[in-house]
């Protein structure tokens, strides 16, 4: 059972590395480097979860991004380093 202090803490760092990566973080099927998840988890968010997703690392991003890991069941919160 995933408890409190199993949520995910993720810096920029953090989401960067997963940005470049060609993992995706919430199912580890194969996504393209700078998307941030594979096609299949990205068409499960709402509209206006993708379109955060847009935003300019530093400007959002990050925030975006660890959102939409929370939409899709992946607990994860967004730390400032
Ligand atoms: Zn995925």
């Amino acid at each position: 059972m995933a408890e409190a202090t199993d949520i995910k803490k993720l810096s920029d760092f953090d989401v960067l590395t997963i940005l470049q990566s060609r993992e995706c973080f919430v199912c580890g099927s194969r996504k393209i480097a700078m998307r941030s998840h594979c096609s299949r988890c990205y068409y499960k968010l709402a509209p206006e979860s993708r379109n955060a997703l847009y935003q300019r690392f530093g400007a959002g991003y990050a925030e975006g991004y660890v959102a939409s890991l929370n939409e899709l069941g992946v607990e994860a919160a967004y730390v400032e380093q």
